[in-house]
Order: C-alpha cells, then sequence, then structure tokens
C-alpha cells in the first residue's frame, strides 16, 4: 500500500462529467489499497472567469480580496469531487487549503507556503477517507487566505507529497511532458522520462505542462512525480533526479513563454552598485526578473534590459522610473509584444553548436533575436510576440525532436 497524492487540473474537472470520471479514477486506486489524497484545480477557465469578474467591479481591486475570490473556484471543485465519490460509495472528505495545513507568507497572489501542517490530512486518511484538497491555497498567520501563483495547484499537490512522504502523480489533458507544447507542434512526441533539471528549465521558460516551483520542491525533497492524461491510461512522463547517459548533449525539448514583458532604462551611468539599485526594489516588490542583458558601455552610459511576465509589468514600470530619476538615467520604456522560446537538454551548453545552431534556424525563419540568455542546459531567445510559435516549430525541426530518441530505439 502507497500513499499517492495526484493531482486533477482546470481541464480534467471541467464539467460534471469530468468530474465524475475524476472520481472514478481516485476510487480504483483506492480499491487497489493505497491511500489517495487529491488536489484539485478550479473547474476549466473559472480563475481567468473570476479574476475578470473583479475587474468588472474595480480596475484594481486589492489583492487579499482577490485570494479570497480565487480560492473558492478550487473549493467549488474539490467539494463536487468529494460529492462525486460519495456516490460511488466511497468515504471522501473536502479539505481547503487551511485545512490541509498549507501555511503562507502574506504576499497575496504570489505567497510562498512556509510551512505544512498535515496532520487533519493524516486523521482523515487514518480513518480510511480519501483527501480532496483545494489547491492553489493557503492561509497566513493572521489566518488571511492566500493564493501561490497561476498554476500553483502542482505546487499544492507536491508539496503536500513531500510533507507526506507520499509519491506525487500529476493528471492533465495530455498524456505526459512533450518534445514542444503540441498545442504549436503537431508533431511535437511524448517523453517517457525526463530529468528534474531539464524540467526545471522547461517550466521555467514557459512549459505549462508543470509549474516551476513544483517542480523544483519535488526535486528537493525527492517526490517521485509523474505527468500522465486523466483522459487515458498511457504510461505518462517520469521526472526524475538521475542524469541520462543516452540523452546527454541532445535538445529534450522546446518551451515558450507568451508572458514576457521588456523594459529597458537607457543611458544608465556605468557606475558599481547600478544594477543592484535597479534590481533590489524589484524584489522587495516579489517581481521576479528573468532575462538580464547590460550593454557595453560608451561614454561612461549603458542600457540595461530585462524581462518581467506581462502582468508584473504595470507594477514593475512606476518602479523602475523612480529608480531611473534618483541614479539619473535617460528614460525608461516598456515593450509588451515579446515571447520566449527556449531550447533545453543537459550538455547542450558544453557541446560547441547548439548556440549557433539555434541562431541559424531562427535566422533562416527570418525571427530576430532581441535577447539571449544561457544556462549550462537551456539557451532562450526573446523574440517578437507573433513569432513564438514559429520559432517553435523551426526549431523542432532544426534538432530532429519529432525522431525516437535513442533509448527509446533500443527499447
Ligand atoms: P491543467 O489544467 O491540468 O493544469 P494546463 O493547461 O495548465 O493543464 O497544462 C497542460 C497543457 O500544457 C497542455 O494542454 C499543453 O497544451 C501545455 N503544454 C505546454 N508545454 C507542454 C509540453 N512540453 N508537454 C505537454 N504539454 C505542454
Ligand atoms: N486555478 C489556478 C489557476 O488557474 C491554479 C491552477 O490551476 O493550478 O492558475
Ligand atoms: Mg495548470
Amino acid at each position: 500500500m502507497a500513499l499517492i497524492v495526484q493531482k486533477y487540473g482546470g481541464s480534467s474537472v471541467a464539467t460534471a462529467e469530468r468530474i465524475r470520471a475524476v472520481a472514478q479514477r481516485i476510487a480504483r486506486r483506492k480499491s487497489e489499497g493505497h491511500e489517495v489524497v487529491a488536489v484539485v484545480s478550479a473547474m476549466g477557465n473559472t480563475t481567468d472567469e473570476l479574476i475578470a469578474l473583479a475587474h468588472q467591479i474595480n480596475d484594481h481591486p486589492e489583492e487579499r480580496e482577490m485570494d479570497v475570490l480565487l480560492s473558492t473556484g478550487e473549493i467549488v471543485s474539490s467539494t463536487l469531487v468529494a460529492m462525486a465519490l460519495h456516490a460511488l460509495g466511497f468515504e471522501a472528505v473536502s479539505l481547503t487549503g487551511a485545512q490541509a495545513g498549507l501555511r503562507t507568507d502574506a504576499f497575496h497572489t504570489r505567497a510562498r507556503i512556509l510551512a505544512i501542517e498535515p496532520e487533519r490530512v493524516r486523521r482523515e486518511l487514518s480513518q480510511g477517507r480519501i483527501v480532496i484538497v483545494a489547491g492553489f491555497q493557503g492561509i497566513t498567520e493572521d489566518l488571511d487566505v492566500t493564493t501561490l501563483g497561476r498554476g500553483a495547484s502542482d505546487l499544492t499537490a507536491v508539496a503536500l507529497a513531500a510533507a507526506l512522504g507520499a509519491r506525487c502523480e500529476r493528471y492533465t489533458d495530455v498524456d505526459g511532458v512533450y518534445t514542444a507544447d503540441p498545442r504549436i507542434e503537431p508533431n511535437a512526441r511524448k517523453l517517457n522520462d525526463i530529468t528534474d533539471d531539464e524540467m526545471l528549465e522547461l517550466a521555467s521558460k514557459g512549459s505549462k505542462i508543470l509549474q516551476a516551483r513544483s517542480v523544483e520542491i519535488a526535486a528537493v525533497y525527492n517526490v517521485p512525480l509523474l505527468v500522465a492524461s486523466s483522459f487515458n491510461e498511457e504510461p505518462g512522463t517520469l521526472i526524475h533526479g538521475g542524469i541520462d547517459m543516452e540523452q546527454f548533449n541532445r535538445v529534450r525539448g522546446i518551451a515558450h513563454d507568451l508572458d514576457v514583458a521588456k523594459v529597458t532604462v537607457r543611458g544608465v551611468p556605468d557606475q558599481p552598485g547600478i544594477a543592484a539599485a535597479v534590481f533590489e526594489p524589484l524584489a522587495e516588490h516579489h517581481l521576479s526578473v528573468d532575462v538580464i542583458v547590460q550593454n557595453a558601455s560608451s561614454e561612461g552610459l549603458t542600457d540595461l534590459t530585462f524581462t518581467v511576465s506581462k502582468a508584473d509589468l504595470d507594477r514593475a514600470v512606476p518602479i523602475i522610473e523612480g529608480v531611473a530619476k534618483r541614479i539619473h538615467a535617460a528614460e525608461v520604456t516598456a515593450d509588451d509584444k515579446v515571447g520566449k522560446v527556449s531550447i533545453v537538454g543537459t550538455g547542450i551548453q558544453s557541446a560547441p553548436g547548439f548556440a549557433s545552431r539555434m541562431f541559424r534556424c531562427l535566422s533562416d525563419a527570418g525571427i530576430n533575436i532581441e535577447m539571449i540568455s544561457t544556462s549550462e542546459i537551456r539557451i532562450t531567445c526573446i523574440v517578437r510576440e507573433d513569432k513564438v510559435a514559429d520559432a517553435v516549430r523551426a526549431l523542432h525541426k532544426a534538432f530532429e525532436l519529432e525522431k525516437a530518441e535513442p533509448a527509446e530505439l533500443a527499447s
């Protein structure tokens, strides 16, 4: 008997019929003799709809109220899944994030988990119940409801699995992690397994299939993580901590992200402490910055460009304008029509040729590169937003990702 934390995303619980199907999957695991905790997302596009509704009421809704509002989406689906299990004759109980013991800091809409106190979850399990947890939410010391950032039901599931010493199964509308988003590249191929380093790079560079923090937590706490379909019985993709000799020096996948905006500070005096002066206030406001490029200086002045998520742009610009005034920079410009495309694979940076092949491929496709950033296992280019899909398809072809990998050919 194992303890399993499952997670069902919004598409998996979008309708009453889908909720009944999810309940059946959960029930099957329970009948096999396992203890099951299922974390659920809000039904379909509920979170987007609630955000739109709030903005019809108030252009700048308070984040505390937003969190209470958005948390209701997950609460609705958790109760319905519990009811569907009752209808099948199983004992189940729904719990909010607070009841499940997810304690967070008070940074509303982007709270971080401080601790998980899963006593209630354990008690319910020990009484033979299936526990359905509303994902995406937690509670502060002052008992205020928080949410953990978009897509963070994945994080709820992995963090709960870590706290309970369980394994984690993340069910969604695709049957695993593909070489690229199958909605953009129809030739994308499912990977049987992927290392957590590679998965983390893909997730943090935009692959919606897993939320980035959840991959990080799974890696740190050694939580076995499987991504599979809630619609069929295909085997899925295993995310593991090893390195894969067979796949070394290959591009494993392509991530893209349309949720990118670019901020440029021009005419920055080139002195020690300037980068800190720009980025410290952003960090203080919990705004994360991704790709950063500083130009070589000329006549003591330089330009600094960085990217943030589109949603953060309106908050970042006034902060940076304030900084620009203080440090006597010439001007601040913002551009929200950019996107990001990344190739990821263990060892690609140490092997020559991957970067030049990527740049050649984009150039042949007539796509201009505006910024470049790399890690040991990733190369990212910032391009025009409307070129991102073309870039994904061109790179998928150039790196022959539609072809089976050596390990698959051998098996
Ligand atoms: P859920 O509702 O289960 O949270 P999401 O819509 O957040 O599901 O994530 C699943 C979607 O992620 C898929 O439908 C797919 O379009 C997208 N996706 C992006 N990159 C990948 C990838 N590399 N492999 C598989 N799916 C991907
Ligand atoms: N419902 C939340 C969102 O749409 C959390 C999630 O689905 O993981 O972002
Ligand atoms: Mg999701």
